[in-house]
């Protein structure tokens, strides 16, 4: 199991075993949320008949996007793997070429780079935030480096003074995978606005969602001409249907990157009711964050933190227990108790393609080694009740660290 994808396809196979001997219902890890307006929009959508990409539904959602996280250019892609796929083309990468990225991370984020024959270099990850550890970066640089990946780990922003300061002295284009970081900010500034390209993710596993979804933020308005070009399969059909030129011909090279406005439509209703969704998801974080500190504190738990400047959204709550014995353990212990927990990254410079691509950065990736051990998730989303609220955090206080 690796990633987030996890969490839709773990659902079923857990549950029949851990709660066939218990009435109660057993709470899952993540369920989609519906936050009013979907079906609605959905039938608009559909009774207009306009289903392909770059609809009316598609230019509200981008608006949202953009009011949201102050990009200069917001495209909304079928996923955030392929807006990473299109960040690698806009900067021409080549074999040879290499961009600097947390092994802490979704095999996306590798992923989009390997594929344009560039190799991953894999930096460790600090032991509080989980993100990848600033200090770690400068001996990573070489003379082929083209770029820095950041993936801000739970919606809790990365150092980004010092990583942008970096990038600066060594010109290098950053780059944020914002999968996790959506409405969050750092020093009063949003996620996703510091690089000069930006990955959102809308999978349903996201803070919005459209079951599978995606965009490529733009903070360089220079690179919003071809990156229209890189998303309609390398053609100019943009600018051909606003009459800028007679035909629309092959230009460069792309692939298929444009979200269906059937899709933008349910994102369009899930962007306008983000404020509810994460004050809901913010209930339920502070509720963990609140009830567990004693129990962290005598087991030796340790609990998120967030940095002084950093407003995170609630995109996920893990805990981190001593061992890997310990944390398979509390992962069964709830499981018993109908509460499923999961998870998280595996180490990408470890991974067999990860091997194959990569390499890890001078002084390899003790911490991430350790915390992939360490790490478990526990249930988060809107439609967690009070009630099973308390019920996940009376499973969590009735494990004892062993
Ligand atoms: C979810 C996620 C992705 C992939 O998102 P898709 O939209 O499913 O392609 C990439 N990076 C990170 C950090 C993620 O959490």
């Amino acid at each position: 199991m690796e990633g987030n994808h996890d969490a839709c396809r773990l659902v079923r196979p857990l549950f029949t075993a851990a709660v066939s001997a218990t009435v109660l219902k057993s709470i899952p890890f993540t369920r989609t949320h519906v936050s009013g307006n979907e079906l609605d929009y959905l039938t608009e959508a559909v009774r207009q008949g306009f289903t392909c990409g770059d609809g009316p539904f598609t230019r509200r959602a981008t608006g949202l996007l953009k009011e949201m996280t102050g990009a200069a250019e917001a495209l909304l892609t079928t996923s955030c793997t392929h807006a990473l796929e299109m960040s690698a083309l806009l900067l021409d990468l080549r074999p040879g070429d290499e961009v600097i990225m947390p092994s802490f991370t979704f095999v996306s984020t590798a992923n989009a780079y390997a594929l344009r024959g560039a190799t991953p270099v894999f930096a460790d990850c600090r032991p509080d935030t989980l993100n990848v550890d600033e200090r770690r970066l400068e001996a990573a640089v070489t003379d082929r480096t083209r770029a820095v990946v950041v993936v801000h780990y739970a919606g809790v922003a990365c150092e980004m003074e010092a990583i942008g300061e970096l990038c600066e002295r060594h010109g290098l284009t950053l780059i944020e995978d914002n999968a996790h970081g959506l409405g969050g900010a750092y020093r009063g500034r949003p996620l996703g606005s510091f690089g000069r390209m930006a990955a959102q993710s809308f999978h349903a596993t996201k803070n919005a969602q459209c079951g599978e979804g995606g965009a490529l933020l733009l903070n360089d308005a220079a690179l919003a001409a071809r990156a229209e070009i890189i998303r309609e399969k390398g053609t100019d059909r943009g600018r051909f249907y606003r009459g800028q030129v007679d035909k629309y011909r092959w230009v460069d090279i792309g692939s298929s990157y444009l979200l269906s406005d059937v899709l933008a439509a349910q994102l369009t209703a899930q962007l306008e009711s983000f404020g509810a969704i994460q004050s809901r998801r913010h209930a339920v974080w502070r509720g963990y964050h609140e009830e567990l500190v004693d129990w962290a504190a005598e087991n030796g738990v340790s609990q998120p933190m967030v940095p002084e400047g950093c407003a995170h959204p609630a995109h996920l709550y893990y805990l981190l227990l001593p061992d890997l014995d310990n944390r398979q353990a509390f992962i069964a212990h709830l499981a018993g108790r109908g509460v499923q927990a999961v998870f998280h990254y595996q180490p990408l410079h470890a991974a067999p393609a990860g091997l194959r691509y990569g390499r890890p950065a001078p002084g390899g990736c003790p911490v991430t080694e350790r915390v992939a051990d360490q790490l478990v998730r526990l249930p988060l989303f809107p439609d967690l009740d009070e009630a099973d609220l308390a019920r996940v955090i009376d499973a969590v206080l009735t494990y004892r660290v062993r």
